[in-house]
């Protein structure tokens, strides 16, 4: 593991600011620290609000991440208010939390890390703690005691497991006093704590304890076939990926039976190679390689056994009967080991592993299935090294169960945001470059829904999603270059979305080209072009979305962009009223059809929207400024003049009625004509 010091970047940085730069090194390598894991201090002094010299415990926050933590997301606490704790011989997390709050210098800085105690007790100026992937190697073994004393001689100490807070402290503080000479303190099943009296001594000790044990476990691995013979080979990349769009809509129904979730596909070939093993079954079953993976985790994947998984049939069978007695084993788990007065977590799996196929995971959005699955990437070579030096062995199972329902855990939880109305949903929009469909896009990416963008191939689909992902600050939209009536394009759109966020469950039918010609002047390519987008292209699309929510069982929410030229057309729009009209018609039917699985299929009629639109190239615009005896240049105009309201339709006002017609809000109406068009008394539905 290479050192990322610098002292070029380090030069002039002091206090705080050098633990933030140190901090990120430690972040920034995903094998010592993942998503929110470990943490750091310093000790300094510093001026109160009264002006008297304190020193201080500057500790990383509660919520915070290494790899992007800044100075706001370290809490000052009072060392003479702390220290004191040492001389006591218990005390609850309540109380030490409670303590540890009223021990603060700022009153506005985020909760005190639950490992405050283990910093303010240990004597150096700088500490630094992490889950590194290869220390976890060393101690999730049987006899792990044995192993550190090999790699580390007696220069390291080891605590026995303990879960963080009071007693974890004092137990690290009484092995440093027993021997301040030692280098670093392993934490038995758990992570490992370096000190030192600069940010750089600090580091580097991480640095080179991770390094030795990474060499250890690499010496023990090397010729080491430690997951035994490979049972289940990756099938071909095509066929894998195929087949886990297949499946992937029927999982996410079954997983989300409690709460909606998104899913993230993963078929990397280490990880292939892994969970086709013959010890795989065996070994995945046995717990995760720190507690603290466990709040993302849970304690185990589900291990779909199967030995043929190239059989559509055959294979969601296995995996119903692997969810059923996943689910099993997790109530036994929970009523044996249950602490006092906890209700049970969610029953299913965030990790479900399919030999031959590869690894779902799951999550309220997809930066949370993300975080699962970075876990779960660092999860498998762990227990390949674990193997190799001993065999694989993590906290007990009460253990477990304890840390996962502990309240300073779930605290945790309580500090992300509340979520948004369109949170875990996931939604597809066709046409989605134009001005409505990314109007629409980016209020449904705005209300937290995962949103996969389609439009036909070019760089605007993917500006589009980049533009929106940037907004969100995470990844919430996924484009897919797609022809919408084009039926091989769209098999093969469909599979993608599948497997972008795991599903599907709202469906805004919304390409479609315009043709103006009279009828006598239509040309046969432009009646035919007209039908194969907006009438085949919805009919194409409606089908292969039917499928993904039909195989989830979830309902789901259709909404159409139709035109005000279906009620009321106008001249020289043949090709276009004529295929919107067919497009209106079939979702008529679909929303008869599909009523019964839970499926509404709502319209929404706007009238002509000019701002950013490509259904109203220069040529349209020239022709229906004929057609209404008016100058191209008064065509907005005219249309903002002949409606009710006076006024100009806007991308936004589709974008708020699909939104509504989408919702929950809209769940009693289905087969319904929503008119955008500021009242036009000749389109009124009827
Ligand atoms: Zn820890």
């Amino acid at each position: 593991m290479k050192s990322l010091w610098s002292n070029k970047a380090a030069k002039g940085l002091s206090g705080i600011d050098l633990v933030v730069y140190t901090s990120r090194l430690i972040g920034a390598n995903t094998r010592l620290v993942l998503w929110g894991g470990g943490n750091s201090s310093i000790k300094t002094k510093s001026v109160d609000h009264a002006g008297r010299e304190t020193k201080v415990l500057w500790i990383k926050g509660s919520g915070s991440d290494m790899r992007t933590i800044a100075p706001k997301n370290f809490t000052p606490l009072r060392l003479q208010d702390l220290l004191p704790l040492k001389q006591r011989d218990a005390m609850t997390d309540e109380a030490m939390v409670d303590y540890q709050m009223k021990s603060m210098l700022d009153p506005k800085a985020p909760k005190p890390s639950i490992e405050t105690l283990l910093h303010a007790f240990l004597p150096p100026a700088h500490i630094y703690h992490t889950h590194a992937d290869a220390i976890c190697a060393l101690t999730d073994t049987p006899n792990s005691r044995k192993v550190v004393r090999e790699v580390f001689g007696d220069g390291v100490a080891v605590i026995d497991y303990t879960r963080p807070g009071f007693l974890l402290s004092k137990r690290v503080a009484q092995a440093y006093e027993k021997n301040p000479e030692i280098t670093g303190i392993i934490l038995d099943k758990h992570g490992l704590i370096t000190f030192g009296e600069t940010a750089q001594a600090a580091y580097q000790m991480t640095i080179k304890m991770v390094s030795k044990a990474e060499r250890y476990a690499a010496e023990k691995l090397k010729g080491n076939k430690v997951m035994g013979a490979l049972q289940v080979k990756g099938l071909p990349v095509n066929k894998r990926r195929t087949l886990a769009a297949a499946i992937a809509p029927i999982l996410r129904g079954e997983v989300s039976r409690n709460k909606l979730m998104v899913m993230r596909y993963e078929d990397d070939s280490a990880l292939l190679k892994f969970i086709g093993s013959e010890k795989a079954k065996k070994l995945t079953q046995i717990g995760p390689f720190t507690p603290d993976h466990l709040m993302h985790t849970r304690p185990w994947p589900l291990f779909v056994d199967t030995k043929n998984p190239g059989d559509f049939k055959v294979l969601t069978q296995e995996i119903r009967k692997g969810l059923a007695a996943y689910r099993k084993r997790a109530a036994d788990y929970f009523n044996r080991y249950k602490p006092e007065g906890v209700t049970m977590l969610d029953p299913n799996p965030r990790v479900i592993l399919i030999p031959g196929i590869g690894m779902f995971s799951t999550g309220k959005d997809d930066r949370a299935a993300t975080i699962v699955h970075d876990l779960y990437m660092h999860t498998f070579p762990v227990i390949e090294a674990a193997t190799a030096i001993q065999s694989y062995r993590t906290i007990s199972l009460k253990e477990t169960c304890d840390f996962e329902y502990w309240p300073m855990e779930n605290f945790k939880l309580s500090l992300l945001p509340p979520e948004k109305s369109f949170s875990r949903k996931v939604a597809l929009i066709t046409g989605a470059a134009g001005a409505i469909g990314s109007a629409i896009a980016s209020a449904f990416v705005e209300a937290g829904a995962s949103v996969i963008v389609t439009d036909l191939a070019g760089e605007k689909v993917f500006a589009l999603a980049d533009k929106l992902n940037e907004a969100a600050g995470s990844r919430q939209a996924f484009a897919i270059p797609m022809d919408v009536g084009n039926a091989r394009d769209v098999k093969r759109g469909f599979e993608a979305a599948a497997l972008a966020f795991g599903g599907l469950d709202i469906f805004i039918s919304n390409a479609g080209i315009a043709r103006t010609a009279s009828v006598d002047a239509l040309s046969l390519n432009d009646w035919e072009t007209s039908l194969r987008v907006n009438a085949t292209g919805h009919l194409l699309t409606s089908q292969a979305a039917l499928k993904i929510m039909k195989a989830q069982g979830l309902g789901g929410a259709i909404v159409v962009v139709t035109s005000k030229n279906v009620l009321a057309p106008g001249k020289d729009f043949g090709a276009y009223s004529a295929s919107k009209a067919a497009q209106t018609q079939l979702s008529r039917i679909m929303a008869i059809e599909n009523a019964s699985v839970g499926i509404r299929v709502n319209m929404v009629t706007p009238d002509g929207i000019f701002e950013g639109s490509g259904l109203w190239s220069e040529s349209v615009r020239e022709e229906r400024a004929k057609a209404h005896g008016i100058s191209p240049d008064k065509v907005e105009a005219f249309y903002a003049k002949r409606n009710l309201l006076q006024t100009p339709i806007l991308g936004h006002d589709v974008a708020e009625a699909v939104l509504f017609l989408a919702s929950e809000r809209a769940a009693k109406t289905t087969g319904a004509i929503l008119p955008i068009d500021g009242g036009l008394r000749e389109a009124f539905p009827r």
